[in-house]
């Protein structure tokens, strides 16, 4: 029997029992005994492994060891060189870390700072400690982000933006707080600055366009007078040898006064201050006015013009159609001016039709001068021309198309050209319009519509005018007396409220700037005064202002609607009958 295992041994000698005694137990004993032995073998092996295991792990104790000091290395390189500053604030809201760049902010050593209240760092600009941690209801935010006007520890004013985040553990515990500040007075200063430019860039723009207000008012109270003359000195039978010096200062003053108009809607278009209206208007009726207008203009010319129409276009339509009229009005005239032989076609169909909307195409086209390919874009930038040799021949400014772009633009069309030298150009866009569920009525905008039905005649009409330029006056009396109307003057707004009051009148005209009282105080006088006819007078101002704000003010008046100065006679007369017939609601007329 082998040599027996010191345990069994030991096992044995405590029981008493000999080996010698029980020689029967041999086998027995030597089962134990391997069983001992192989147990052995296993303690061993498991003790090699446990060592091995050790020593892998201290291996990687001493790799992590060395990983986490070569990261918060790197987080203290990162740390202390970073711009901002990087905090810590405990429970007691006490820094418990900051970064290098405080002492370059603050001017103060992080060692003095660390384990002392923020709050004694942290000043608004008024030197009040700043609450950063704590909301109104004095519980702790979750996370900061603001900027704040601080007093700096160094006394120095500076804007900080703070970021501070809320630091809670496993359960949801709050443990404190961690953040950063940054130095972003030079941004602000920067924002301050532009700011500042952007206010002085508008109230430039608003100097710009009452600049051209003004000054397009100026412009055009003389020019009505010289309009006005001009109209009425070919209407008193002038000498042949006149004739053609009396039409040229016609067509001089009305170029003129299309000049200011292009310049002023080009500069209104420019500052985004055009409102489109979308009211009913009665489609056929407006193209059947332009169709009157341009029938004759062509003919003058020896020319044709022609309207083709979808038979299926809806007669009353929801848009504006006064810039509409206007955009057409452009186009055809254009047309006219460059066609020498040939024709001139207004082209209008029906392009899609919905339940509630129509879109329009519209098509003007001629067989004019045409223009190179080359120039095709840079017709439609302002004060651009197709060529120098174009406005010694032709005249004009150049801004007719860029208004008409533009216009269309803001309606979500746009204005195409095709054309060729020499052989004729087609200008086209389409419009996007809702149809009108109003009744079919005559309404038009006599903006441009030169109605030549003339309803009512004035003979008799009782008419006061407000007005106190006294070129002004004498225009306007020379025609009403030629239109055998019973008219008085006001000179100022007090003179016209007190007409009113006295005389019942068929038609108020009101100057807006007046000496002693202006037009609309005047309005808005003659509207509440007790006697119920003033309530329901038509007053119509006839002014040379265009300020972006006169329409909304004249219905806060009392007023119905803008006649503009200077007004073209003929017009005048037609819509002066309409409005005191009653049967035309003229909203403006612009000559
Ligand atoms: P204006 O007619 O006052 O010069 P517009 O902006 O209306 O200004 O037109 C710009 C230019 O485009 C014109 O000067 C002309 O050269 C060219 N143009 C416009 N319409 C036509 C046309 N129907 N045929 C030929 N050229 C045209």
């Amino acid at each position: 029997m082998n040599e027996l295992h010191r345990l069994l041994k030991r096992q044995l000698k405590k029981s008493g029992v000999l080996h010698s005694d029980c020689p029967n137990l041999d086998s027995f004993l030597e089962k134990v005994n391997e069983a001992y032995l192989s147990f052995d073998h296993d303690i061993n092996h498991i003790e090699g492994v446990l060592e091995k295991s050790s020593e892998e792990l201290y291996v990687a104790n001493q790799k992590l060891k060395s990983n986490v000091k070569e990261i918060s290395g790197q987080l203290n390189k990162v740390a202390s060189n970073i711009k901002e500053v990087i905090f810590e604030i405990n429970l007691d809201g006490n820094w418990s870390y900051l970064n290098p760049s405080w002492e370059i902010i603050s001017g103060l050593k992080i060692d003095a700072c660390i384990g002392k209240p923020y709050q004694d760092f942290i000043k608004d600009s008024n030197g009040q400690a700043v609450n950063l941690l704590f909301n109104s209801k004095n519980k702790e935010v979750e996370s900061v982000n603001e900027s704040l006007e601080c007093l700096m520890p160094n006394e120095t004013i500076k804007w900080m933006d703070f970021t501070i985040k809320a630091v809670r553990n496993a359960k949801g515990d709050l443990e404190g707080f961690i953040g950063s500040m940054r130095d972003i007075t030079h941004l602000k200063k920067t924002e301050q600055a532009l700011i500042n430019a952007k206010d002085k860039a508008l109230k430039a723009n608003r100097a710009k366009d009452e600049f051209l207000s003004t000054m397009s008012h100026e412009i055009r109270t003389p020019l009505n007078a010289v309009i006005g003359m001009s109209h009425l000195l070919l209407l008193e039978n002038p000498l042949d040898s006149q004739i053609e010096n009396l039409n040229a200062l016609k067509y001089s003053s009305e170029h003129l006064l299309g000049l200011v108009n292009d310049i002023l809607d080009f500069n209104k278009i420019a500052s985004e201050s055009i409102d489109l209206e979308e009211t009913d208007f009665n489609l056929k009726y407006a193209i059947h006015a332009l169709n009157s207008i341009f029938t004759a203009r062509a003919k003058d010319k020896n020319i044709r013009f022609q309207l083709k129409k979808d038979s299926d276009l809806p007669e009353m339509v929801m848009g504006d159609s006064m810039r509409l009229t206007q955009i057409l009005t452009n186009l055809i005239g254009n047309a006219i001016k460059f066609t020498e032989q040939g024709k001139v076609t207004l082209d209008i169909e029906l392009g899609s039709e919905t339940e509630e909307y129509v879109v329009i195409d519209f098509s003007v086209l001629d067989t004019g001068i045409g223009i190179a390919e080359d120039k095709i874009d840079k017709v439609f930038e302002s004060f651009a021309q197709a060529g120098s040799e174009i406005n010694r021949e032709y005249g004009g400014t150049g801004l007719g198309l860029a208004i008409s772009k533009k216009l269309l633009q803001i309606m979500g069309s746009d204005l195409t050209l095709e054309s060729k030298l020499g052989k004729g150009s087609t200008f086209s866009f389409s419009i996007y319009m809702k149809k009108s569920s109003a009744e079919v009525t005559n309404q038009v905008n006599l903006a441009t519509n030169q109605v030549k039905e003339v309803n009512k005649d004035l003979n008799g009409t009782r008419i006061l005018v407000a007005e106190d330029n006294k070129i002004n006056i004498m225009v306007i009396s020379k025609f009403l007396d030629k239109w055998n109307v019973d008219y008085d003057i006001a000179e100022n707004g007090i003179i016209a409220v007190d007409k009113a009051m006295h005389k019942n009148y068929d038609l108020i005209l009101m100057d807006l700037q007046m000496p002693e009282m202006n037009g609309f105080d005047a309005s808005k006088t003659i509207r509440d005064s007790s006697d119920p006819l003033n309530k329901v007078i038509p007053i119509y101002a006839l002014s040379a202002s265009t300020g972006i704000d006169i329409k909304e003010k004249l219905s806060e008046f009392g007023l119905n609607g803008l006649l503009c100065k200077p007004f073209d006679p003929e017009q005048l007369y037609i819509t002066i009958s309409n409005i005191v017939q009653g049967t035309c609601e003229v909203k403006s007329l612009q000559a």
